[in-house]
């Protein structure tokens, strides 16, 4: 014998029809909140509403009535009928009025013998649309709460395949571009976790999460397009053209970038070449190694009393005039081919050559290794120690507060 009502799980469009909800209650509030981010027109008939349906009154988003339930004409052109009024009298009644009118009812004070019931949900928006599980036990919304809950845990982790089985009507792909952090796998965002489970084609970076990337399932194509200083194997001409035809080709991209897609990463050049071919492109930001490195050696770029702000430049070129005092951090990427000639820089412009520096290589990566100097001893250090990229340069008071590490042998 069992103790959980059956039921078929339905998806109904309730987008410009009536949905009549009686009662005023929290419950209601909870539901017709979904109803109306459905698009339903929503009318509630109770003489109180709580504060929460008050604010979607407010907000014009629904029609309230105030006053007493008052019989079956209340239902009338209604889709979809709602009762929770906290008195089990009137929800029957509710209840029989839409029986006999042939309207779906949930009865929320009736589990068992309810004509419809609204399912747990979990909800995740690709740029193809929303993708919704949702979980029934009928008699039980405890229970469909706990399998819910686990099944959105999945999808938030992207634990669970999200790629799509049939081709887009309209043949039109689209491209994330996704900060992947700093190159270890549990700093990738959340978003850029699902965005991956929907990818079809990864387009991937040499400093982006390699372990993500080879977990990927069979299906999915994988392009690396992966820099190494001073030798790019695919210019990125040529990677705006890859992302711009495989979502010309009706296919979901995501650009696997290492830290932040606009942290010298030339994510700006790549959604304007998605947006000039109308390419829908969505931009996850990631955890940029210009801060996390650092962090990874110990050192925070702004330390209260030492530093108040820093600046993130790119080593490549001749640096610029920056804010020379002391409580000014400057942070480099791809700053060690061109060290020596930064660091005399940083001196002419007018840091004092006494102002410690960090170099960070190959951060959170199990070989990670900081080299301690200053401004005037740093690239003689650099060249000893055979620093490589990538490493991140931190200039600074803050280099002190960096954690003591062993010598390695
Ligand atoms: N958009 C990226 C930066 C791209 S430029 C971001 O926001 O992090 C590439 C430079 O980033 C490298 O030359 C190096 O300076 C730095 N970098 C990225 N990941 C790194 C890591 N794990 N360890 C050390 N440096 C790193």
């Amino acid at each position: 014998m069992g103790h959980l009502t059956p039921g078929l799980p339905l998806v109904v469009r309730l987008a410009g029809r009536l949905v009549v909800a009686v009662g005023g209650g929290p419950v209601t509030a909870r539901r017709v909140r979904a109803f109306v981010d459905e698009g339903a027109d929503v009318r509630v008939v109770s003489p109180w509403v709580c504060e929460d349906v008050l604010d979607l009154v407010r907000e014009g988003r629904l029609e309230w009535q105030a006053r007493e339930y008052a019989g079956a004409a209340d239902l009338d052109g209604a889709w979809l009928v709602h009762t929770a009024t906290g008195d089990v009298l009137v929800d029957r009644r509710v209840a029989a009025d839409a029986q006999s009118l042939r309207i779906w009812c949930v009865d929320a004070t009736d589990a068992a013998s309810t004509t419809a019931s609204v399912p747990a949900r979990a909800t995740v928006e690709l740029p193809d649309g929303p993708v919704t599980v949702a979980a029934y036990a009928g008699g039980d919304p405890g229970l469909a709460t706990v399998v819910r809950d686990a099944v959105e845990d999945g999808l938030r982790r992207g634990a669970l395949p999200l790629r799509r089985t049939r081709p887009r009507p309209d043949g039109l792909g689209w491209v994330a571009l996704v900060g992947g952090g700093p190159g270890t796998d549990g700093l990738l965002t959340a978003r850029g976790h699902e965005l991956l489970a929907g990818a079809d084609v990864v387009v991937v970076d040499r400093l982006a999460p390699r372990a993500l990337v080879e977990r990927l399932p069979a299906g999915v194509r994988v392009i690396d397009v992966g820099k190494t200083p001073g030798h790019h194997p695919v210019p990125q001409e040529a990677i705006n053209a890859i992302l711009v035809e495989e979502a010309q080709r009706g296919l979901g991209v995501v650009r696997l970038k290492g830290g932040d897609p606009f942290v010298l990463g030339r994510g700006g050049e790549e959604r304007a070449a998605c947006e000039a071919h109308g390419i829908p492109v969505e931009v996850v930001p990631g955890v940029t190694s210009a801060i996390a490195v650092p962090a990874a050696a110990g050192i925070p770029v702004t330390h209260r009393g030492v530093a108040r702000g820093f600046t993130v430049v790119t080593g490549h070129d001749d640096i610029p005039t920056l804010p020379t005092g002391g409580d000014h951090t400057v942070v480099l990427l791809m700053g060690i081919t061109r060290l020596a000639r930064t660091a005399e820089l940083l001196v002419l412009h007018g840091r004092d050559p006494e102002t410690p520096v960090a170099v960070i290589e190959r951060g959170f990566a199990p070989t990670q290794r900081t080299t301690i100097g200053t401004l005037s001893t740093i690239a003689a250090l650099a060249a000893e120690r055979g620093v490589q990229a990538p490493a991140v340069v931190v200039v600074g008071d803050v280099v002190r507060l960096a954690t003591p590490q062993d010598e390695p042998a």
